[in-house]
């Protein structure tokens, strides 16, 4: 551990009550079923988009100037299978920024680096319950963040990039997001330039943490970095492939190459299901059972473990900053697809006096 910049006191849990599951031995088995066939995904990923186009509900992100100018019209949705299969309906080809969708994957591939224990004790794993940017959750938890999905956390994690200079850690996080989306991503300027003359909350943030001793380098070149990866142009296609890739054991089902491990993307998910809507992941997980995240761009990423990643983009947003048109459509599409995973069926009848016969 020697390679980690920045040494902690104690974890995000707190000394000593960590959860300890005694299952750090014990190999994960993974259990999944399967999607419906091609042409009813198909149909109902067109159903959603049809269901869900005309609805007007929320607000473009404006607090960093140039999302205020975002056509609030935009609507797609993708679901890529991880057999590779991509169905999608609607604007596929807008290009947006990744905003906080970027956290999920810069965590995963911290936490390949550096693994399960370690990032959980230095980043945390619990929800705030309080918005994405807040400071009072880094005080509340003794200057220590809590989570990779809200900014704290994410600045925190982007902090830990390998690399030993700022633009070091940039190249790993532009090409391992690009073996994400399966193709080379690139910056908008425009919105990076608009996020880092208006970013003085996560500038805030960032020194509160280098106060509490939990960055050890230059607090405002890591929130440079983190801006920058928040810019990252994608499309809705290219956030379903990223989730595909999470929900395939961390193999890209269109490259065929590994991105992460297996255990990196059950980590990732997991921490996705607790956190990746902010104060609503509670409300997200009850309606939608499937671990997901949002970015103020309006892009959603939802992950069907096994089976599809999907990827939507609408730009108007709930009051957390969660789209409105991609939670609905993502919420349809777990329902008819059968995606939730809490979700089951009794073992018919028949099945199961044949079964004792
Ligand atoms: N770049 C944005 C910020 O740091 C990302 C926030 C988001 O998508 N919720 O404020």
């Amino acid at each position: 551990m020697s390679a980690l910049r920045c040494p902690l006191a104690f974890g995000a849990r707190g000394r000593g009550s960590a959860m300890d599951v005694e299952v750090g031995d014990v190999a994960q088995q993974a259990f999944t079923g399967d999607l419906p066939g091609w042409s009813e995904v198909e149909s109902l990923v067109e159903a959603a988009y049809r269901r869900c186009k005309s609805d007007a509900d929320g607000m473009v992100a404006d607090y960093i100037p140039e999302l205020a100018q975002t056509n609030p019209d935009w609507f797609a949705v993708c679901v890529v299978e991880t057999d590779g299969g991509v169905h999608s309906a609607g604007d596929i080809d807008i290009e947006f920024s990744i905003q906080s969708i970027s956290k999920a994957f810069v965590y995963a591939l911290v936490c390949e680096r550096y693994g399960h224990e370690v990032v959980a004790d230095r980043i945390g794993v619990n929800n705030t319950g309080l918005p994405f940017n807040s400071v009072i959750a880094i005080e509340l938890n003794n200057g220590h963040p809590m989570n990779p999905m809200v900014n704290a956390g994410a600045i925190a994690t982007t902090a830990l990039v390998p690399g030993s200079t700022p633009d070091e850690q940039w190249d790993a996080i532009v090409s391992g997001l690009s073996e994400f989306a399966a193709r080379p991503l690139q910056v908008d300027e425009t919105v990076y330039r608009s996020e880092s003359e208006t970013n003085q909350r996560n500038r805030a943030i960032a020194r509160l943490l280098e106060s509490y001793g939990r960055i050890d380098f230059d607090p405002l070149a890591v929130v440079d970095v983190y801006t920058r990866q928040c810019a990252l142009l994608v499309t809705a296609r290219d956030l379903a492939v990223m989730g595909a890739t999470l929900a395939d054991g961390g193999v890209n089902p269109i490259t065929g190459k590994r991105v992460v491990s297996a255990d990196v993307c059950r980590d990732t998910l997991a921490i996705l299901a607790a956190n990746g809507a902010y104060e609503r992941s509670g409300e997200w997980l009850f309606e939608i059972g499937l671990p997901g995240k949002s970015g103020v761009a309006g892009g959603l990423v939802t992950i069907a473990p096994g089976k599809a990643g999907i990827g939507t983009f609408s730009p108007l947003l709930d009051a957390a900053g969660n789209s409105v048109r991609g939670q609905r459509a993502t919420a349809y599409l777990s329902r008819v697809l059968g995606l939730n995973i809490f979700a089951s069926q009794a073992h018919t009848l028949a099945t199961r006096r044949r079964d004792q016969a």
